[in-house]
């Protein structure tokens, strides 16, 4: 890591970092700048570090089986569609869980449930 000029990505605003390459010093100053497009970076970083605890490589930390890594990039894709589009709400069914993501009030909420039933029906 050396000291590098990032640029942000939405406004061009420049600042030096620390960082490996022009890449990562672009993706570094977006993410830290305070104009619209850095906010939205911030968002789409914590709406993925969310689903990583809920579906991705850190689930099994939280008790989660993590879903396939196909299956794992699809809502990841469909997060990112509620964030940016008019998309209220997604809810997907993984083996005996469910994940809904759902916006409200300019908030998004990710949360993967688990339900326990047991019982049974009898003849009478
Ligand atoms: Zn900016």
């Amino acid at each position: 890591m050396k000291d590098m000029t990032g640029a942000c990505r939405y406004c061009g605003q420049t600042k030096i970092v620390k960082a490996d390459g022009q890449d990562d010093a672009d993706a570094r100053v977006t993410l830290d700048c305070s104009c619209e497009g850095g906010e939205f970076e911030r968002k789409k970083k914590e709406v993925g570090s969310r689903l990583d605890e809920l579906i991705g490589e850190t689930a099994p930390e939280y008790g989660w089986e993590p879903a396939d890594p196909d299956v794992y990039e699809d809502i990841r894709a469909m997060a990112m569609h509620v964030l940016t589009s008019n998309i209220g709400s997604v809810g997907i069914r993984l083996q005996d869980t469910s994940l809904k993501i759902h916006r409200s009030k300019g908030k998004i909420s990710i949360e993967r449930s688990k339900t326990i039933r047991q019982g049974g029906t009898i003849e009478k």
